[in-house]
């Protein structure tokens, strides 16, 4: 086994390769960018290095700062983890030739998964079903749309070099073809410098499974069972299961053979994904189920697997690495209860789930269930890398026993200073359809009003926030009430009343005498945050000089969420707008984010140009409606 181990990533999965790592007592060299400097993974490492700037491109991208510092440490193995450079067969070469193994499979095998129209054709030939599509060279938008005509819409237009959902567009009908082609492009050639796509049928009703396998360098290929990853938004995966509702144990091994078939075609070894599209309409039938892609990396829902087998999938990865036989035989291999694992995001679903960037001012993550996670309390989540707060996974005897304890784990998460997709995630847990294990890639969208409701600030929760200003006032000798600003008031009979600026409103609230159960905290721009079974409430103290600058602000412009780049402007001066009719699109951590207009309105002025890098913040454009009023 090695004794010294680079890991080339950051956030959770770092941290959870160093967790096997030091169990194995292996010693373990974290690199970091300058944004990373304090993070996790770095305190928890032996040794660590800094390799650039916080651009991914300049630190977690850059192989020869990352080579140089595997060199300077000894390291005997890189393991990549997944995403950056865990799937670029070039940096598992760059390892080899340094004398450092790859914790990976061999670059052969990683180039001919690597883009999904040649291991399409790959795996057709090698017998596995493929999604019927078109896989041509001819990317001329003519020919592309002759193809989609061909297949039958609804089509999928996907990134040849796709990954992470992104460079994917559904395509409803033929005259919606060409600009969700050009979407599709933009977004590629953004994200992974390739534009290529190729295009598939999209299947009914589909379900996304996918098969874990597992090959050593001794000629030994099995697989762990499959998970179902049905559950996702803008076909990135937000809840994550194993076994896969309603799968048959014939069908279980049907597919598991089909993807031990796959790997083998590949000479692969290592730790690997198997990506199947199935078409339930009909429950689960072996004859509906089609290769998607192959991952050539561990996944990031890996642990459900783990969770079901017992298996350290990277102990097993490490102990291939380097040149250990699998530890454990088909045969010996069963599943044991029931796994589901929610992705814990920094992001806003009231804003269409846009990353919410800012500082973690309180984190508290469940203790009763597996947690894999890379952030402190305090730490940023920045625009740079990708905004996963925390992995939680539960495992049970059922499936019910499992979305239940995981339900309830995520009801103990208290999170402020950033809006998160907690409640939403216990939502999706406790929706009948969900509990029933009526999954399907449609699910989120389909009940999205149910699991992100509009936003309301109950009775309760002001009564928690005036209660915690009290306590404040109470404490701190300073801070005297009647110099402070939050609206403290005393009234005749001396019991303290606190006034918030609710919905543009004032609103009173009287402090009661029994204690409230919610936790409350102040934040950093004056409010508070009360934290509730899961769901955070900010709620603003009334202070006269931001309801002032409010009122002036309402909704007379757009103004950039997040840093990113203005790729699209789809307006201009003096047009009308209907309410939602999208005005720009600005592309922030690689997706593209559409800016839509909040009422009906016209467009007074427009402020930037497609082509801007904006800051957070920036102008987009100006409405003239409120002023005329
Ligand atoms: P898949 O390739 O099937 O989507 P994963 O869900 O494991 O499999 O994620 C693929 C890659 O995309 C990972 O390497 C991960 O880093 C990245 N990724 C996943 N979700 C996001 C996201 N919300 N934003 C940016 N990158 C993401
Ligand atoms: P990525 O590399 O981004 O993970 P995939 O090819 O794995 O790309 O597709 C991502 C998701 O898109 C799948 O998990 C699935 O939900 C959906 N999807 C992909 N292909 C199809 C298809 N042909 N029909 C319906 N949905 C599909
Ligand atoms: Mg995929």
């Amino acid at each position: 086994m090695f004794r010294t181990l680079l890991i080339a990533n950051r956030g959770e999965i770092a941290c959870r390769i160093m967790r096997t790592a030091q169990r194995l007592g292996i010693a373990t060299v974290a690199v970091y960018s300058d944004a990373d400097a304090d993070a996790t993974h770095v305190a928890m490492a032996d040794k660590a290095f800094r390799i650039g700037p916080p651009s991914p491109r300049e630190s977690y991208l850059n192989m020869d700062a990352i080579l140089r510092a595997a060199t300077a440490s000894g390291a005997e193995a890189v393991h990549p983890g997944y995403g950056f450079l865990s799937e670029n067969a070039e940096f598992a070469e760059a390892c080899a030739a340094a004398g450092i193994a790859f914790v990976g499979p061999p670059a052969a095998a990683i180039r001919a998964m690597g883009l999904k129209d040649r291991a399409k054709a790959l795996m057709a030939k090698a017998g596995v079903p493929i999604v019927p599509g078109y896989l041509g060279d001819d990317q001329s938008p003519e020919q592309l749309r002759k193809e989609a005509d061909k297949i039958g819409y609804p089509v999928l237009i996907k990134a040849v070099a796709g990954g992470g959902g992104k460079g994917m567009r559904r395509v409803e009908s033929a005259p919606k073809f060409a600009a969700a082609l050009e979407g599709a492009k933009r977004e590629a050639k953004s994200a992974f410098g390739e534009d290529k796509v190729l295009i598939e049928k999209y299947v009914t009703r589909p379900r996304h499974i996918e098969v874990q396998v597992f090959a050593d360098a001794h000629g030994n290929a099995i697989h762990l069972f499959e998970r179902d990853c049905s559950l996702q938004r803008r076909h990135q995966k937000v809840i994550e299961e194993a076994p896969a509702p309603g799968m048959s144990a014939a069908m279980r091994k049907s597919i598991g053979a089909t993807a031990v078939k796959a790997a083998k075609a590949v000479n692969y070894v290592g730790a690997g994904t198997i990506e199947f599209i199935t078409d339930a309409s009909d429950g689960l039938r072996p004859d509906r189920i089609w290769f998607m892609e192959m991952n050539t990396r561990l996944q990031v829902e890996h642990p459900v697997t783990e969770s079901i087998t017992g298996a350290d999938l990277v102990e097993w990865q490490l102990r291939v690495a380097a040149g250990e036989a699998l530890p454990l035989k088909q045969n010996e291999l069963h599943i044991n209860g029931h796994a589901i694992e929610a992705r814990l995001y920094a992001e806003d679903p009231q804003k269409g789930f846009l990353p919410s960037i800012g500082r973690l001012e309180w984190l508290r993550l469940p203790e009763s269930v597996r947690v894999d996670t890379g952030v402190r309390e305090g730490d940023a989540v920045t625009p740079f890398y990708d905004p996963m707060i925390a992995k939680v996974i539960a495992r049970d005897a059922t499936r019910e026993g499992a979305a239940a304890k995981l339900a309830a784990a995520l009801a103990q998460v208290e999170i402020a200073g950033l809006q998160t997709n907690n409640a939403f995630l216990i939502r999706a847990l406790t929706h009948p359809e969900f509990v029933r294990g009526d999954v399907d890639t449609g699910f989120i969208d389909r009940h999205l009003s149910d699991l992100v409701p509009a936003a309301t600030t109950p009775a309760r929760s002001l009564q928690a926030a005036a209660q915690f200003i009290v306590s404040e006032h109470g404490n701190a000798g300073s801070s005297d009430p009647w110099s402070a600003r939050d609206g403290f008031r005393l009234g005749a009979r001396t019991r303290p009343a606190i006034e918030f600026a609710v919905d543009g409103e004032r609103i009173l609230v009287e402090v009661t005498d029994s204690a409230s159960p919610e936790r409350a905290v102040r934040l950093e721009s004056g409010a508070i945050a009360v934290m509730d079974h899961g769901e955070t409430i900010v709620v603003h103290p009334y202070d006269p000089f931001a309801a002032a600058d409010a009122l002036g602000a309402a909704t007379d412009r757009i103004v950039t969420p997040m840093p990113g780049k203005i790729v699209q402007l789809l307006v201009k001066a003096g047009d009308i707008v209907k309410r939602g009719q999208p005005l720009a699109v600005l592309e922030a951590m690689k997706m593209e984010h559409t800016l839509s207009a909040p009422a009906d309105d016209v467009i007074e002025s427009v402020n930037v140009s497609a082509g801007d890098q904006v800051s957070e913040g920036t102008i987009v454009l100006r409405f003239a409606r409120d002023k005329a009023a």
